[in-house]
């Protein structure tokens, strides 16, 4: 059966999914990375991969900037665990038009931000391919037993998100449509940061997390669906950049849809308790319920969210 018909990447996921057999698998598939006990330690195992012509465009992405998203978006899955980086594995493929220059500035561009987060390139594996596609496999550690997974959200749990969203969708909207300017917004899409900075003292409070790779929609059904709840979201409050904002007026979109349905903005959307709420930098944009549906509320009018975010497939 086509995929799309079947339901997308993740009704795939789902059917091929397996619960593990090892008994050091203590998160399995499913998650922003998989947890393994390792001697006294928890181990995060994460694994993304770009391919050109779907996740990139060489018409509009350096070398360099390729590098940086790919090591950006897997830091970002240990991030959103509450944990620590620690070794990348990189995996390349080559169409015959890369050449070694290419591949030395996607280098320096996985260098760049591995260095920021001290984080070792400990192997991988160099091939060609009909178009460039570059995958890592992140390892990172667990703060002492801390584990924060998609699953611990409660109802009457407040929701926050780390940041502004919208901008990556924009900045990619706005190379498609070929409109000039708006630079700051487009390196939102090319050169977009994780939220190390901050994560391990969000994992302090938060119940649930997960990065915002797929959209909103998405990334926030994904933790309903892991805990066991439904969400209600303040279309209103979902934070949005200034100049993201004018790029929507200009592309003809409603800012909040790009957050929702867009992706890739590498914040983090996290769940905590009302009396830690204050404590936990981000901005609230709603609330945990009882129940398996989400609903966004827009000047008092309530309307369930039916729609999903971002899917290869779909
Ligand atoms: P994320 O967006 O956080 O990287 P994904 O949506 O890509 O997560 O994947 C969801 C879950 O499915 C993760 O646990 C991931 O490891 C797992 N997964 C994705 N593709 C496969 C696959 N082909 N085989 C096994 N597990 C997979
Ligand atoms: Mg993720």
């Amino acid at each position: 059966m086509n995929i799309k018909k079947f339901g997308g990447e993740f009704k795939l996921i789902e059917k091929i999914s397996r619960t593990a057999k090892n008994k050091n698998v203590i998160v399995g598939i499913g998650d922003d990375a998989a947890v393994l006990k390792f001697g006294n330690k928890n181990l995060f195992v994460t694994s993304d991969m770009m391919c050109e012509g779907d996740h990139f465009s060489r018409a509009y992405y350096s070398p360099k900037q390729i590098g940086i998203k790919a090591m950006v978006s897997n830091l970002s899955d240990i991030a959103a665990m509450g944990g620590l980086p620690l070794y990348a594995i990189v995996s390349i493929a080559l169409n015959d038009d890369t050449t070694v220059e290419q591949v030395e500035q996607i280098y320096n561009g996985l260098y760049k931000v591995a260095d920021r987060f001290n984080v070792d390139i400990i192997g991988g594996d160099t091939t060609h391919g009909a178009v460039l596609i570059i995958s890592i496999t992140l390892i990172g550690q667990a703060k002492g037993k801390r584990i924060i997974t998609r699953a611990g959200a409660q109802p009457g749990d407040v929701i926050q998100v780390s940041g502004p969203l919208g901008g990556s969708e924009a900045g990619r909207q706005l190379f498609k449509r070929k409109i000039k300017g708006f630079e700051r917004v487009k390196k939102l899409h090319t050169e977009p940061s994780c939220r190390l900075d901050i994560s391990d003292q969000i994992a302090t409070y938060a119940t649930a997390m997960a990065d915002i790779s797929d959209g909103l929609a998405s990334d926030l059904r994904n933790i309903c669906k892991s805990s066991g709840v439904g969400a209600i979201v303040n279309r209103e409050a979902i934070p949005i950049a200034d100049n993201v904002k004018r790029a929507a007026h200009l592309l003809g979109t409603l800012p909040s849809d790009l957050a929702l349905y867009g992706g890739e903005d590498y914040q983090l959307i996290y769940t905590v308790a009302n009396k830690f709420s204050e404590k936990v930098p981000g901005v609230t944009i709603g609330e945990i319920i009882s129940g398996d549906k989400i609903y966004l509320e827009n000047k008092g009018e309530r309307k369930e969210l039916t729609r999903f975010g971002f899917d290869h497939f779909l």
